[in-house]
């Protein structure tokens, strides 16, 4: 520990640290006369279902109305349906709050129509409160929050902007629960997520954070495949990895795994300069990636061929063409789904949008949004996308584990989040007790506080993660 440099002032919160003597689990501030937020923030709170932006940002705002984000249009993964279903009235509890909180009236669940066991728990969960359930039909994407916002609200959140600025909050469903839990004076801890694809036993878990995806794929029976590569987070919006040791994040949804010469993991795993060699050599301009986006239907200015052309026409216009992807939310339809030739125009989106930040380049196109006529009439059914993917064999239901797995040690990596890494405040050899922090965030900066998932000793303190070993 004395090893590292801590180039920032840190804060300990003096209602933080008075919690800890003598006790084997942490219970963080319940006080009234602290806020939310506050409570929010030192229980470590983050967008759970992917996004990971610390949540007490968002419950510092104003706004009319609170949008539970239980959309979960990845295929295979069933993480949010499991969470609606088993933890409806924490859910609903985080709705309320988070409504009292930020001064808002309507407070919503949406979920897909299809998940019939977790409407049934929503519904009853909502009943006597102020809060309804939203269906939505079962498309992909359906959790995009332009998409959602619009679904529910109808109003169109502004090109480059944020849902609070049309008066809305939205939060994943599990990170509602975890503003529930954090009103309890509960840090995160554990995550929940699904293992799916070529797995014995497709299954949902509740894992403490730091747990390694080789863990999670063997309580799902193992891998059914010798060479499995992993799409964390989705097959659509996920990362590949072949590293089953990669731990598991508070952002972590669930995992896909498939065999390495799956059709996906080949063209997932095709180097960038060949991705972008075949666009900029073969690329028709046909404009279907440009007509099934779903950003261009809703009426923004996202035209993904026209990224294309830029790659086929570096040496002039090229920052012209990078504009056309600026509002592009990465869904991974234009690549996976419409291209008929199986180019890479979400990757050339991706690139472009690197390299205007790099260059501080904005956004400066129209205004004005207006969806598309067809924008209906093109949705894409998760089941043709499931065939498309070659991944219909691996649609099973991927029930919830009622008891969490107990890893012996967890890896904990010190950036879980958006915003800055946590700074350690623990060393090797330390004990620790669950709900501990382990790691504190400069005060005034972005990011969110890692607490220990279970009581242990550290075994290593490195610059970017905390190792902890389980006390026996
Ligand atoms: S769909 Fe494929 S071939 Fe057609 S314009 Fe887009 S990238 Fe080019
Ligand atoms: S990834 Fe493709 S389809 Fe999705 S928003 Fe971006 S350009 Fe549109």
């Amino acid at each position: 520990m004395k090893s590292l440099m801590r180039p920032w002032k840190i804060r300990v919160t003096p209602l933080l640290t008075s919690h800890f003597a003598g006790r084997d689990v942490i219970r963080l501030p319940r006080e009234d006369d602290v806020t939310l937020a506050e409570k929010t923030r030192l229980a470590g709170v983050v967008g759970a279902g992917g996004g990971g932006f610390p949540t007490h940002v968002k419950l510092a705002a104003k706004a009319d109305t609170v949008i539970a984000n239980g959309a979960e249009c990845e295929p295979l993964l069933h993480k949010d349906a499991a969470v609606l279903e088993h933890m409806a009235a924490q859910v609903v509890a985080g709705v309320q709050l988070t409504m009292e909180a930020v001064g808002a009236k309507v407070g919503v669940i949406a979920i897909k129509a299809k998940k019939d066991h977790a409407v049934e728990a929503c519904r009853a969960a909502c009943s006597g409160t102020p809060v309804r359930v939203h269906l939505l039909g079962d498309y992909y994407p359906a959790g995009d929050e332009y998409d959602l916002v619009h679904e529910v609200t109808r109003r169109l959140i502004p090109p480059g902007g944020i849902p609070i600025q049309v008066g809305v909050v939205v939060n994943n469903v599990e990170t509602l629960a975890n503003v529930a839990a954090a009103a309890e004076g509960k840090p995160v801890t554990h995550k929940v997520l699904t293992i799916a694809g070529a797995v014995r036993n497709p299954v949902t878990l509740t894992v403490p954070v730091g747990t390694t995806f080789r863990e999670a794929i063997d309580a799902a029976g193992g891998a059914t495949t010798h060479d499995p590569v992993l799409t964390v987070g989705g097959l659509m919006m996920g990362e590949t990895t072949g590293d089953l040791d990669t731990p598991i994040v508070k952002t972590a949804t669930g995992v896909v795994v498939l065999p390495r010469d799956h059709h996906v993991i080949e063209r997932k795993l095709k180097p960038a300069p060949a991705q972008a060699g075949i666009g900029k050599s073969a690329c028709d301009q046909c404009r279907y990636c440009t007509k099934y986006c779903p950003r261009y239907l809703l009426g923004y200015a996202v035209e993904p061929h026209q990224v294309m052309r830029s790659l086929a026409f570096t040496a002039t216009g090229e920052d012209y063409w990078n504009q056309w992807a600026s509002l592009c939310c990465s869904c991974g339809l234009c690549t996976l789904y419409a291209c008929p030739e199986e180019f890479y125009p979400k990757e050339a989106c991706d690139a472009s949008k690197a390299k205007m930040r790099q260059a501080g380049l904005k956004w400066t196109g129209p205004a004005t949004v207006k969806p598309h006529p067809m924008r209906e009439g093109r949705r894409v059914p998760i089941k043709m996308l499931m065939k498309k993917l070659h991944v219909l064999q691996y649609d099973h239901p991927a029930p919830l584990k009622k008891s969490p797995l107990e890893p012996r040690q967890v890896i904990l990596p010190l950036k879980q989040s958006a915003g800055v890494p946590n700074v350690p405040v623990v060393g090797a050899d330390d004990r620790v007790v669950m709900g501990q922090p382990l790691g504190m965030v400069p005060e005034k900066a972005l990011g969110a506080i890692l607490h220990a998932p279970f009581a242990g000793t550290v075994t290593s303190v490195t610059r970017d993660r905390i190792i902890l070993a389980r006390s026996q």
